[in-house]
């Protein structure tokens, strides 16, 4: 496996593979690795010639300093996993190596940036859509792969890719859950084990919140028995809303002519999850 910690060899060796005609297949991650991203990395594999995994803790998209502070970080275990999935090389560059300046480009995503986590966390979806970028130029894939438990961000992310005409084509895989529900994040890490037992309430909520929509319930109803849901779990809900995936309109009961989204983001002590559900799941 290739480590790559310079721009420069990245893209050598991405050049490399583009004038063998390889298909690359690209996994940005910010490291914490676990099943959830090896699935990403499985689906690239599968697809894909090559891959390309990234591991950077993206400092420009953390609206918090305590949260990058506290984020996990475990990179040498991280690199024995992908070595052992065989993943062909690894871009872990350092903040100086991605920005040698303060970026000044600021990025407008309408009404997509303004809502949920992005309403919640300021300047969030700038950041990301900033990294990815970068990350596109430097990787120069043909494949990127993310997942459906950051669905806003996958929003994003497409909006980005069309907008800016990148030319690499994107893939959304299913959440990656623990067999109690709750979905994998490398934040679960900073769960004691009481707290992971609490944390199962987003998927319990999304399930309890499914059920009720679907008999015809509306959202604000709906809201304030999971508000109490997760109370009692001795969690504190953050947000639960549903959205027309396609557009992330936000809608206040389940239509037919909509493919709906619930969405949730709720806190474990001093952790922050989130978690979603398609209304067909
Ligand atoms: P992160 O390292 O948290 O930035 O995540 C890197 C990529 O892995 C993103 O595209 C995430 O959506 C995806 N990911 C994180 N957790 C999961 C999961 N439980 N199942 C599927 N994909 C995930």
């Amino acid at each position: 496996m290739r480590i790559f910690r310079d721009i420069e060899g990245l893209k050598v060796w991405s050049l490399d593979q583009q004038n063998a005609s390889r298909r690359i297949g690209f996994v940005p991650t910010m490291g914490a690795l676990h099943e959830g991203h090896l699935r990403l990395l499985e689906h690239a594999q599968s697809a894909c010639d090559v891959t390309v995994c990234s591991i950077f803790v993206n400092p420009v998209q953390f609206n918090n300093t305590e949260d990058l502070k506290n984020y996990p970080r475990t990179l040498d275990k991280d690199l024995e996993l992908l070595e052992a999935k065989k993943c062909d090389a690894v871009f872990i560059p350092d903040a100086s190596e991605m920005y040698p300046e303060t970026p000044q480009v600021k990025f407008d995503f309408g009404n997509l940036d303004k809502i949920l986590e992005g309403a919640y966390r300021p300047g969030h979806f700038n950041g990301v859509a900033l990294v990815v970028s970068k990350l596109f130029n430097m990787v120069m894939p043909h494949e990127a792969y993310f997942g459906q438990k950051d669905y806003q961000q996958y929003m994003i992310v497409s909006r980005l890719v069309k907008d800016l005409s990148f030319d690499v084509k994107l893939k959304c895989v299913p959440t990656t859950r623990e067999q109690s529900g709750l979905a994998m994040s490398s934040r679960n890490a900073r769960l004691s084990p009481e707290e992971r037992v609490r944390a199962t309430i987003l998927y319990r909520s999304l399930r309890h919140a499914q059920a009720k929509l679907l008999e015809g319930k509306r959202v604000s109803e709906v809201k304030t028995v999971v508000e109490e849901m997760c109370a009692q779990a001795g969690c504190r809900l953050e947000y639960l809303s549903l959205a027309d995936r396609k557009n992330f309109a936000i809608l206040e009961q389940v239509t037919e002519s909509a493919d709906c989204i619930l969405l949730v983001a709720a806190y474990v002590g001093e952790v922050r999850l989130i978690d979603n559900m398609m209304m067909t799941e």
